[in-house]
């Protein structure tokens, strides 16, 4: 970096120290061009993702809400908090490991689906009800006929989140 004083670009460090409760490293530098010294503060970028909604518009991904929708899916059922907020760290990990700036919406409720079916076949079929926002009783009747046969033949989650199996991208 450039030296406040004169512009020069290399400095000696002459000393570096844990800053800000250990959330940040502040150096002490010596300018080899002018002599002079100066501190610089470093500090890890917080990741940032945003969600792309239906709709379009945007917002920044929140992991507290997806806990909250974890909760609510596992409402009365035997899933206990620290499986739902390991799934949860899962689906987060992924997400920023997909290394974007931003996510559909969608790509987050499918692998919400996927933690939810691994985890149970009840909250799996709350959480797509109403994420896939079910308007009839056919369309809920086929997805718990599909969970059933999964649990009796062994079938993908891919088969029973698209039973015409057209590829989840995204
Ligand atoms: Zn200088």
């Amino acid at each position: 970096m450039r030296c406040p004083y004169c512009g020069h670009d290399d400095q000696r460090v002459l000393d570096s120290r844990p800053a800000r409760d250990g959330e940040a490293v502040r150096r002490r530098r010596e300018c080899t061009g002018c002599g002079r010294r100066f501190t610089t503060f470093e500090e890890p970028e917080r990741p940032r993702l945003f969600v792309v909604k239906r709709g379009g518009s945007r917002e920044e991904f929140d992991r507290e809400k997806l806990m909250h929708s974890l909760v609510v899916a596992c409402r009365r059922r035997p899933v206990s908090v620290p499986e739902m907020r390991q799934a949860a760290e899962r689906v987060e990990r992924h997400l920023f490991d997909l290394c974007v700036p931003e996510v559909p919406s969608r790509t987050v409720g499918d692998r919400v689906m996927r933690e939810l079916f691994a985890i149970d076949p009840v909250a799996f079929v709350r959480f797509a009800s109403v994420y896939q926002d079910f308007s009839s009783l056919d369309e809920f009747t086929s997805l718990v006929e599909r969970v059933r046969a999964a649990q009796v033949h062994g079938t993908s989650v891919d088969r029973v989140l698209d039973p015409h199996n057209r590829l989840l991208l995204g």
